[in-house]
This record gives structure tokens, C-alpha cells and sequence, in this order.
């Protein structure tokens, strides 16, 4: 058979989850002046035109809490208007632990920010990401594949080559750098032998919307439950109802049984968990389940490649941390790429790409860090412990220092962000053919 005539690209990025489609949608706004042709790739099916009714993991019934730091990156991209549109934002984090004393509630005021974050629906960013893909005034830059599944990555002489699976047949592309954006079950990462390490959890977060007899007066709730903990973020009102997004941490053993209750029993036990602070639980929506477990990437660059995302570290949501470390790791790695372009360095530069990677480890560390041991430090029955996180929730509560840091901290603040816009104004120089 005759080899397939490749498409050859600059960067490919594999993977049109919230995290591959706010990088596609970062590289977009230099795409023009620097001659970037880009190919975002997508096993799963993008239908941006039809209310984005996808199955892609990253865009389902979930809501994300985006972090000040995060709607600020969004800003750089002038998305943040239209995200905000149906943002709920956070302007108080009430942080419990049930049947003991401790407790301490951070504020926007405080902090002087408009908010600690906001809760967006994931279908609703992905609805406005799609949209900036195609109307961006650099868009021909960009070859988006739907259902198109990367089978293998082959890197030789300085280029890659990607066998992909599409419903109209096998295709080859090639490719200067690949950014593996393909989620935590990454097929691709194991086939290439990049090893991690993971850590089960042995819980499950079981998600759903339910509504409330009252205003939830844009409070996000976390509390500490001797069965795991659990968050009730802000959502927006819809046909006057007040919802909240539910992510309640399950013990495996314990997930058969809270699925299968019905919704009355389902409300009684929720409400006997959380108590009555948010008022009476009416309602809940469908729920859905996701296993837990610690996961980080023991490479996150070779040369040519760079793995970004779930794909290089996977963390418990508890805290809402992962797709807002994720954010700043994309925004980091645009920065890096749009100053490599400007000044002939090669793409695929390995050196270019570990010092990415170097401004990326203080804030991974952290952030992965203080995930696991919350967590851990959270769910602990010893009565030590207990003794020791009420007071030190306590000691937080009347130590303004200590909370402002621990407040930057969830807002995503703790280091300088990333511009990877540098004020310049997207061009519409044209770049060949376009795959769309
Ligand atoms: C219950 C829950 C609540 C959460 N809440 C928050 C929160 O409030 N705040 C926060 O910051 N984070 C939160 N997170 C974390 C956040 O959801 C993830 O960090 C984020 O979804 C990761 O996105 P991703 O694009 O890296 O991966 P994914 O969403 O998994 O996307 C990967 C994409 O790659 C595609 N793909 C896979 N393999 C291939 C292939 N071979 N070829 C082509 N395409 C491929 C998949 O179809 C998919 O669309 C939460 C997570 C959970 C489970």
C-alpha cells in the first residue's frame, strides 16, 4: 500500500478537552504574526454549532470552580465577558469540619478581589471556546479534527508522526511538537513508556446539582466529614430555583449504595451529612460518579513532546484545583512557545521545553501537595489530628496573614501568571490549507 501523504503541522495538540482547547485557544492569538500552524485533534465528537451537546469528557454536566487567577488568564484571551455571562461568582469559601470546632470563612472583601472565584458550567466554556476556535480572526491558523482518535506517536530526525484513526479512514500527520492534552487514562503516555505514579484514593466524587429552599448568597462550602469530605459551590438561579453543584466524596465500598438510593432518601442522608447551614435540600438532579486517585506524570517533556493537563497530573477536586493548575501550566507553555518562535528557536527544543517545565514545578508541587495532604489530614478519624486541623482552621480563622496566604492560594495567585498575550493584537495573515 502506498505510504499516506502526511499534513504536516508546527505544533499538534492531542485532545479537545477544557485544557486542549484553552491552549488551542492561547496559541490562536499569535498564530498569525508568528506562522503557527496548529491541528487540535479530538477522539470524541465536537459539535460546537449544535448547543455542544458533546461527549467529550471534559464538557459534561460538571460545573468548575475557575479561579480569580484563572478568569484573569481568561481575560487575556478577552474571553472572560462572555464566560462570565453565566459565571456564578464566589465571594465567600466556608470551610468546616462536621462534629467539631473548627471553621474559617475567607472573603472577596477582605482579600479586595470581586470574588475568591467563580462556578461555570464546563459545558458553557466549552460552548465559548469552540465558538473562539472558529470565529477567532486567526481561526485559518487552526485545523480542528473531530473524532479522530491519535493510535501512535513515532518521533524520528526531529519530527513526529501520528497515525490517527478518523471515521473517514486511517490519516498521518506530522508534527514539530506534540502537546499530549489526552486526559488521565492517556493510552498514548503508556505506549511512549512514560511512567507515573499513581495513588488510588479508593473514593469516588459523586456529582450532581440540587436546589435549595434559599439564596446560597455566592458561598462555597467545604466540609470536612469523618466519611470524606465534601463541596457545595454556587451555581446560578434557573427558573427561580437556587442550585448548588454538589461533589461529595464517597468510600468505594460505600459509591453501589449512594447510587442506587432514591432521590428522597439520597436528600435525607445529603442533609444529615451536611447540616443545615445552606438551609433545606429540595431537589436533586441525575448523579454521576468518578473514581479518585492521585496521578503525576514522571516526564512532562522530551524532546518534541510536552504532556500538559490531566494527562500529567491528575489530583483530587476537593479543593477545585485541577484545571486551574492545568490553566496556568498551558498559559506558561505559550509564553515559552511564542518566545522560541519569536527568536528561531525550534519548537520541538528540548532545553526550551524543560525550562518550561522548571517554571511549572514550584506551583505542581504545591498545588498537588496541598491537595493530598488536606485530604488526607481531612478524612483522618485519629483524634490527634482532629484535634490538630480544628486548631489549625481556628488559628487560620483569626490570623489575617495567614488567611490572605492560604485566600491567594485558592484563588490561584501565589505566583506571577503568565502573559502569553504581550498586548499584541491577533493578524489575519493566511497560513495554506486548513483541515476544517
Ligand atoms: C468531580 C470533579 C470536579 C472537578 N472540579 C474542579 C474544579 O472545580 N476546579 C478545577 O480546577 N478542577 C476541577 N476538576 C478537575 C478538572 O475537571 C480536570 O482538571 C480537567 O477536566 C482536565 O481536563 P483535560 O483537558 O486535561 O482532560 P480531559 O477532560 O480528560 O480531556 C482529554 C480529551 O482528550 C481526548 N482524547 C483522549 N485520548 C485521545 C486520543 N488518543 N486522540 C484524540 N483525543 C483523545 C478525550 O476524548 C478528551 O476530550 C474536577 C474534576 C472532577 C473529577
Amino acid at each position: 500500500m502506498a505510504p499516506l501523504k502526511k499534513q504536516h503541522y508546527d505544533i499538534v495538540i492531542i485532545g479537545a478537552g477544557m485544557v486542549g482547547t484553552s491552549l488551542a485557544a492561547m496559541l490562536l492569538e499569535r498564530a498569525g504574526s508568528l506562522n503557527l500552524r496548529i491541528a487540535l485533534l479530538e477522539s470524541g465528537g465536537i459539535q460546537p454549532k449544535a448547543g455542544l451537546d458533546a461527549y467529550q469528557p471534559s464538557f459534561d454536566a460538571r460545573a468548575t470552580a475557575l479561579a480569580y487567577g484563572s478568569a484573569q488568564i481568561y481575560q487575556q484571551l478577552s474571553l472572560w465577558d462572555k464566560i462570565s455571562q453565566r459565571a456564578q461568582p464566589i465571594t465567600q469559601i466556608h470551610v468546616s469540619d462536621k462534629g467539631h470546632f473548627g471553621a474559617t470563612r475567607l472573603r472577596a472583601e477582605t482579600e479586595h478581589v470581586p470574588a475568591l472565584g467563580y462556578v461555570v458550567e464546563n459545558k458553557w466554556l466549552g460552548e465559548v471556546l469552540f465558538e473562539q476556535l472558529a470565529q477567532h480572526p486567526n481561526a485559518q491558523c487552526l485545523s480542528l479534527f473531530s473524532e479522530a482518535q491519535v493510535q501512535n506517536i513515532n518521533r524520528k530526525d526531529g519530527v513526529s508522526t501520528l497515525t490517527v484513526q478518523t471515521v473517514k479512514g486511517e490519516l498521518a500527520l506530522s508534527a514539530d511538537l506534540v502537546v499530549m492534552a489526552d486526559g488521565g487514562r492517556s493510552s498514548l503516555r503508556e505506549a511512549m513508556g512514560i511512567k507515573y505514579t499513581e495513588q488510588p484514593y479508593h473514593q469516588s466524587a459523586l456529582v450532581c446539582n440540587v436546589e435549595i429552599d434559599r439564596a446560597h448568597q455566592n458561598t462555597a462550602y467545604e466540609r470536612f466529614t469523618d466519611t470524606g469530605p465534601m463541596a457545595l459551590l454556587p451555581l446560578k438561579s434557573q427558573n427561580k430555583q437556587h442550585l448548588c453543584g454538589l461533589i461529595w466524596t464517597v468510600a468505594e465500598d460505600q459509591l453501589d449504595k449512594m447510587l442506587a438510593l432514591d432521590d428522597a432518601a439520597f436528600l435525607t442522608a445529603l442533609q444529615q451529612r451536611f447540616g443545615y447551614r445552606l438551609g433545606r435540600f429540595i431537589s436533586a438532579g441525575s448523579r454521576v460518579n468518578y473514581p479518585l486517585k492521585l496521578q503525576s506524570a514522571q516526564e512532562q517533556v522530551r524532546p518534541g513532546v510536552v504532556i500538559v493537563g490531566n494527562a500529567a497530573h491528575t489530583l483530587h477536586p476537593l479543593a477545585g484545583q485541577g484545571f486551574n493548575l492545568a490553566l496556568r501550566g498551558v498559559a506558561a507553555l505559550t509564553e515559552h512557545l511564542f518566545n522560541a518562535r519569536a527568536n528561531n528557536v525550534a519548537l520541538s527544543d528540548y532545553k526550551m521545553l524543560q525550562a518550561y517545565q522548571q517554571t511549572r514545578i514550584g506551583d505542581q508541587r504545591s498545588t498537588l501537595g496541598f491537595s493530598d495532604k488536606s485530604m488526607k489530614l481531612f478524612t483522618s478519624t485519629n483524634a490527634l489530628l482532629t484535634l490538630g486541623r480544628d486548631l489549625g482552621l481556628q488559628l487560620l480563622d483569626i490570623t489575617p496573614v495567614a488567611k490572605t496566604l492560604f485566600a491567594r492560594s485558592a484563588m490561584g495567585l501565589t505566583s506571577a501568571l503568565p502573559e502569553f498575550n504581550g498586548g499584541e493584537d491577533p493578524t489575519n495573515s493566511q497560513v495554506g490549507e486548513d483541515a476544517k
